[in-house]
């Protein structure tokens, strides 16, 4: 049977005008008949300009809606879709197509001539708002196209994974991985042809351009379709809305937003969280605010969707849910042995979703699964007495000092308690006499003035001595990328930095 992922949400698709897919504030409205069409016509211009089934398209555009139509054309001829964060640079996309060798650049039409160079043997093809050569190749092109038969393990696209730690790796998705958590999520969070999606997520990463994009393609539902999250316009779209999806960041800056409250949440039925944790403050804050308990997820990409907070049932705050169906999930100890809950352990998932691989590196993805076919995602969690799970951090981020281990979560969560702090990150920094030093980096809020001295003294009197911070820096805002997540790696090196100066002044 085909396994192609466009046949699975053509089969969902309603035909005519009646059912718009996306709604573009002061623009166009676009209907399920002319996404069809256009990623008919995308998918000849890109067979025109010599791509074959198994080949990869890089895409680095801005977010448009017909980017949308470019990816199910990917998926209709068969290719290997290859989204591109739009803030890398020149470097950055060297490695990539170095990597990933594709047939078909697409950029915007101003980075051609920065992009041709850095992959001399793709076509390089150009779509933005105002044109370009892909838009003048699919023109003429027929609104009909026969969508490629595919395996369940043909690959759909490859997504650079958002290397926060190390170098960034391919890893390969296949139709089968996408189509089932497609599946799931829409069947657990309820998604039905009536909902209106807000989304003003990017479309580069696995959450805006899968979770979100296929739970409205797989229920012939709508969006409201945004460029970017801004609280203002966001708040203003949410009448229009049914369900949100967003990184913790979009949660904080509705809340600080004045005019954010019950009114313009009154047609909304679910705000799903995930990419990053989501403060049991904000969760609580958000509530009194709303009276919506936010939905949170975990997922990455190379798994998509392992865990939800239940649609219907107890959402707690602070976790990520249960795992969803299909999804084998299993917390082990060092020594290899199941976690009983509250033990924090090494989180490793198997099932439908997890990716087959990273691309082209065949031994660092040997060690990445272990013999029974588990993937280790590197995140560090514990199993509630309810059964949810509660992400503690990633093993990387694993501080240990003195031979102790030290979870940057849990002193995370102490110090952002305490009177007069925003926020906080805990890492490890380089120490003689402890291996590593634990260090917390806080972000006061507005108009505080907070001393070291004052939070340590504070510390003290809730944690044992040596998870107290050694070191506190204070910072206006903490690094973080497009998806919320604070990058833990230019931090240690920017409070490295800071002490170093601080010492040798
Ligand atoms: P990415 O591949 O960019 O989606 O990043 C995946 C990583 O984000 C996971 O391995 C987790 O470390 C983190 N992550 C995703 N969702 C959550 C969540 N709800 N709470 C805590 N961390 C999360």
């Amino acid at each position: 049977m085909d396994a192609n992922l466009y046949t699975l949400f053509r089969s969902h698709f309603s035909e005519g005008p009646e059912q718009p897919f996306a709604m573009v504030p002061d623009g166009p409205v676009i209907h399920y008949d002319e996404l069809a069409a256009l990623s008919a016509r995308y998918a000849h211009a890109l067979r025109d300009a010599g791509c074959n089934p198994g080949d990869r398209i890089a895409v680095q555009i801005d977010k448009h809606w017909q980017v949308v139509a470019l990816y199910l054309a990917c998926l209709r001829a068969g290719c290997i879709y290859l989204p591109l964060n739009t803030g890398y640079q020149r470097s950055e996309l060297a490695y990539f197509f170095g990597d990933s060798e594709p047939r078909v650049v697409v950029c915007r039409p101003e980075a051609e001539g920065v992009i041709a160079p850095l992959a001399p043997t793709a076509k390089v093809l150009t779509l933005g708002a105002a044109g370009g050569s892909l838009i003048e190749r699919a023109r003429n092109a027929p609104d009909d196209f026969e969508t490629v038969a595919s395996a369940p393990d043909d690959l759909a696209a490859i997504l650079y994974t958002s290397g926060t730690t190390g170098r960034s790796k391919g890893a390969m998705l296949t139709h089968r991985n996408l189509a089932s958590n497609a599946v799931t999520l829409v069947e657990e969070w309820g998604f039905v042809r009536g909902d209106v999606l807000l989304h003003a997520l990017p479309i580069y990463h696995v959450h805006g351009l899968f979770v979100a994009i296929h739970c409205v393609l797989l229920a012939g539902a709508r969006m409201l379709w945004l460029s970017k999250f801004d609280s203002v316009e966001v708040t203003a779209m949410l009448p229009r809305a049914t369900v949100m999806m967003g990184v913790p960041t979009f949660y904080t800056r509705l809340l600080a937003e004045p005019s954010f409250g019950r009114e313009a949440c009154r047609t909304m039925r679910l705000f799903v969280s995930g990419s990053a944790p989501l403060l049991p403050e904000t969760f609580t804050a958000f509530e009194a605010r709303t009276g919506h308990r936010i939905l949170e997820r975990y997922g990455m990409t190379e798994t998509g969707m392992n865990t939800s907070n239940p649609l219907d049932g107890k959402r707690i705050g602070g976790t990520v849910g249960p795992p969803l169906p299909g999804v084998d999930l299993r917390i082990l100890d060092e020594q290899g042995t199941p976690c009983a809950p509250g033990i924090v352990g090494a989180i490793e998932v198997k099932g439908p979703n997890v990716f087959p691989g990273y691309w082209r590196l065949p031994d660092i993805t040997r060690n990445e699964f272990t013999v029974d076919g588990f993937f280790r995602t590197g995140d560090l969690g514990t199993w509630t007495p309810e059964g949810y799970v509660q992400i503690v951090g990633r093993e990387k981020d694993l501080i240990i000092t003195g031979g102790l281990n030290v979870y940057p979560r849990e002193i995370e969560e102490y110090i952002d308690a305490l009177e007069g702090v925003a926020e906080s990150a805990v890492i490890g920094l380089p120490d003689a006499d402890f291996g590593e030093a634990v260090t917390a980096v806080i972000v006061p809020r507005p108009g505080q003035a907070l001393s070291e001295h004052a939070i340590i003294s504070a510390l003290k009197a809730d944690i044992a001595g040596f998870k107290v911070p050694k070191r506190i820096l204070f910072m206006a805002e903490l690094p973080r990328n497009a998806m919320g997540k604070v990058q833990k790696n230019i931090l240690r090196e920017h409070a490295a930095d800071a002490i170093k100066s601080v010492l040798s002044p």
